[in-house]
């Protein structure tokens, strides 16, 4: 059993074009603002570094007020237990 993991290496290999994927987050570029009662354009403002990922808070591109905040969680590689 444990040589099939040993021999599906390329498992792997077909999760880095995924990493590359994760700057299509930047799609969501647009929430709704409760000030402008419409949905903006938002910036991305780093918050807070933390041990498990990165906080950062969106910012209406009009009123600069906060409209959200996201954790981007560290990629940390999956831990197979054998
Ligand atoms: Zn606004």
């Amino acid at each position: 059993m444990d040589l099939k993991y040993y021999s599906n290496p390329a498992g792997d290999q077909t999760r880095q074009p995924r990493r590359e994927g994760m700057f299509k987050n930047f799609d969501a570029t647009e929430l709704f603002c409760q000030k402008c009662k419409q949905a903006v354009p938002v910036r991305k403002r780093l918050l807070i570094v933390l041990p498990d990922g990165d906080k950062y808070e969106y910012l209406c591109a009009y009123c600069a007020s906060s409209v959200g905040t996201k954790i981007e969680r560290n990629q940390k590689p999956l831990t197979i237990i054998v």
